[in-house]
């Protein structure tokens, strides 16, 4: 059964996950009977705006197969208007109830960007536009007083939720009137385990901020 509320979507990812780490992957919907039988049609049940780390490649973190996820995927999850319009079309357009921004330990994007900021040197060319969007993380760790780097990469997942909601209306709307939840995950490269770091569920009003937990005890499930 594909899930269809935004718990049953979570539940399912979390299961997935769970089977990735204790190395039991069922590789679900990747034959040819199922990849004739999506052909025609998709409803993923989650979108997953990831890092594009080439080793958080979300349908083998989350055991999942064709036509499950609907993934997006920029160095340090960064979201500008093509990554909320590619989100925005898979919430409104494929119904898809459960949004996910998922993160990880080490990520390049945001100790780049710590390097640009420590040094005063901005890199050279797009890469720039990465480091831009990792700086108001940088700035709300430099707030709280948070230096350790996985603390500040929870931190840039908490904001990027955030931010995803405080820039697309349509996203927005769709939380409020119960259609879809927005998750952050924070994905451990040794262990395989991606455990929640912010959540802000279907039924919240229009911009809220994320209710983060980073506190939570590195289970999955
Ligand atoms: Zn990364």
């Amino acid at each position: 059964m594909t899930p269809t509320t935004p718990d049953q979507a979570l539940a399912e990812l979390r299961a997935g996950n769970r089977r990735f780490v204790t190395g039991a992957p069922r590789h679900p919907n990747q034959d040819a009977g199922h990849r004739a039988a999506v052909a025609d049609g998709q409803h993923p049940f989650a979108v997953i705006v990831g890092c594009s780390d080439s080793r958080l490649a979300a349908e083998i973190i989350f055991d999942r197969g064709l036509g499950d996820l609907f993934v997006v995927r920029t160095a340090g999850h960064t979201v500008g208007p093509e990554v909320l319009g590619s989100v925005e079309y898979a919430v409104t357009v494929l119904g898809t109830p459960l949004v996910v921004v998922l993160g990880h330990d080490s990520c390049g994007a945001v100790q780049a960007a710590r390097e640009a900021v420590s040094t005063g040197t901005p890199p050279a060319g797009h890469l720039g536009a990465v480091v831009d969007a990792v700086v108001p993380s940088l700035r709300r760790a430099a707030a709280e007083g948070v230096e350790d780097i996985d603390a500040i990469v929870d931190i840039h997942i908490a904001q990027t939720v955030e931010a995803m909601l405080a820039n697309s209306a349509v996203l927005a709307a769709a939380v409020a009137a119960g259609r879809c939840a927005v998750t952050g995950m924070s994905y451990r490269l040794s262990a395989g385990e991606a455990r929640t770091v912010a959540t802000v569920p279907a039924g919240a009003p229009p911009a809220p901020p994320a209710q983060i937990d980073r506190a939570a005890p590195t289970v999955v499930g």
